[in-house]
């Protein structure tokens, strides 16, 4: 354990999360659960134009899910 810093986003939280990307240490705050990255890193993988709302229409006509 060698957290002798802050994060190195915004360099006042508190380092405790490593990303998994590239290796910055990170506060609570700056560190996204989800991917297990940074803010930094996770924000230019989810951009705008690869959201999954598309997906639903043109799957519509599909309805062989049922009990
Ligand atoms: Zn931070
Ligand atoms: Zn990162």
């Amino acid at each position: 354990m060698s957290v002798s810093g802050g994060c190195e986003v915004c360099a006042t939280g508190d380092a405790s999360f490593g990303c998994d990307r590239c290796g910055r240490l990170v506060c609570d705050e700056h560190y996204d659960r989800e991917t297990g990255y940074c803010t930094e890193c996770a924000a230019e993988l989810k951009r705008p134009g690869e959201a999954t709302s598309d997906n639903e229409e043109w799957r519509d006509g599909v309805d062989t899910y049922r009990m």
